[in-house]
């Protein structure tokens, strides 16, 4: 374990590192940060080679750069892994409400204050620093390494994707591991399992070319938010599940394991019905409320509106009414499919008198699941078994982390996140933080992660 010898004794140095990173403003949602950036990329550069790995660069996309690298000696008998991360940032304001300024970082009571330094220069320097100190005390690694980050994830990866897919063959890996993400608490760790895709529709209602007056024509047309209201009571039971034809029908079951493996995981469900001020939980009842979060699809109205809604009353008969609805959705459920479903649904349920119209919703994503016995993910959890001393938790996620289905489409791997941020270092908020014990935690870690593969 010389490494780990290596790497107390560069503890300061490495702190230095990080303070040095975190004050490049690198935000890349404003164009006059468009050189920071760059020169964040360029400064990942510098330290990858320092680190002693091999074709660091950095590359253009159509917007944002990215960084790559690599170390490829371990032999064709040994995976290649990949590493992926973020060197851009969120923008800071409002700046007075940090305590000290976002890119001047200081260390605080163990932490390191300042934009950035948990997501994600924090953890996505760890690996470089783990590598080095491999590298650096036996000469060589146990596996194949690639390391990307991108410079353009906090606006959402606009150009990623297509990058990747020209450079298919250069980013190729067994296993990818995303250091953008974090633990369950300081002491417990954890293991993504899923995350939920997205889709989405507009539905308009549209019945008299114009508004009407209700004593002239109530009861001789039909009124479109009563049409309305009726698609949409007839899309979900009193109990919650959903009653649109083939939604459910690619969903893949909680299995035993699964429900298992939530019920492991802490859920005070008095307390989650206080904070979200509640009178009581809702949904499908034959499933508990963390299995409705995290593995079951949802149908929600996100906004209904039409007819009068000024002061007094107004006896009007509407000409429109309209609703957007998202779906969160599970594996296997395709976004395409199941939009064609809630549209069929809808024109089976339009009563007569009135046309609607149902519009996709531009963004989509594809539902995330680890498949049962995932390499990476078994690799990940003995690691961090080791480290933590205790079994991680295998949760997963109501939302999407766009990239990983990015990664999962364009390279078709399954990326595990193997992060260690904490919930309340303030990510994409003032007074960001990250823990100097987590970073140290997780050069650790990601030494043990690739001496797993020696074995
Ligand atoms: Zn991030």
């Amino acid at each position: 374990m010389a490494w780990a010898e290596y790497l107390r004794k560069k503890e300061t140095e490495f702190i230095e590192d990080l303070i040095d990173f975190v004050s490049i403003p690198s935000i890349s949602a404003m164009d006059e940060h468009f050189e920071d950036v760059v020169k964040a990329g360029e400064w990942v550069v510098e330290r990858l080679k320092r680190a002693g790995i091999e074709n660091a660069r950095v590359m253009e996309t159509e917007t944002h750069p990215v960084v790559y690298a690599d170390w490829l000696h371990a032999g064709e008998d040994k995976p290649t892994i990949m590493i992926y991360g973020h060197f851009d940032v969120q923008p800071a304001d409002p700046y007075d409400l940090w305590d000290t300024p976002p890119f001047e970082p200081q260390i605080r009571d163990g932490k390191v204050f300042g934009r950035g330094a948990s997501d994600d220069k924090g953890n996505m320097l760890a690996p470089i620093l783990a590598i080095e100190a491999m590298l650096q005390t036996r000469g060589t690694l146990p596996v194949n390494i690639k390391l990307f980050y991108e410079g353009q994830e906090e606006i959402g990866s606009p150009t990623l994707a297509p990058f990747i897919r020209e450079h298919a063959k250069l980013l190729s890996a067994d296993m990818i591991f995303s250091s953008d993400g974090g633990q369950f608490s300081e002491d417990q760790p954890q293991l993504i399992q899923g995350l939920k895709g997205l889709v989405g529709c507009e539905l308009t209602v549209q019945g008299p070319d114009a508004d009407k007056h209700s004593g002239k024509h109530g009861g001789g047309i039909a009124n479109p938010i009563h049409a309305l209201s009726l698609i949409i009571a007839s899309m979900k039971d009193d109990e919650g599940h959903i009653t649109i034809d083939g939604f459910y029908d690619d969903v893949i079951d909680l299995s035993i394991e699964d429900r298992a493996a939530f019920a492991r995981v802490p859920f005070d469900e008095a307390a989650y019905i206080a904070q979200q001020g509640v009178t009581d939980t809702f949904g499908e009842p034959e499933y508990t409320t963390l299995e409705r979060l995290w593995g079951r699809p949802t149908l929600e109205l996100n906004g209904i509106w039409g007819g009068y809604q000024g002061k007094g009353t107004k006896t009007v008969l509407p000409s429109i009414a309209q609703a957007k609805i998202t779906c969160r959705l599970v594996a296997d459920q395709n976004p395409d499919q199941i939009f064609e479903h809630i549209k069929a649904h809808i024109e089976r349920h339009t009563p007569k008198g009135v046309r609607v119209d149902v519009e996709k919703m531009a963004a989509s994503a594809q539902p995330f699941l680890s498949p049962a016995g995932h390499n990476a993910s078994e690799i990940a959890g003995r690691v961090l078994t080791e480290v933590y001393g205790t079994a991680p938790h295998y949760v997963r996620i109501g939302g999407s982390i766009p990239v990983m289905s990015m990664l999962l489409d364009t390279l078709g791997v399954h990326a595990t996140v193997f992060a260690f941020g904490l919930d309340d270092e303030n990510i994409h908020a003032p007074n960001e933080f990250f823990r100097l014990s987590s970073f140290q935690k997780s050069q650790i870690a990601y030494c043990k992660l690739l001496e797993e593969f020696g074995k």
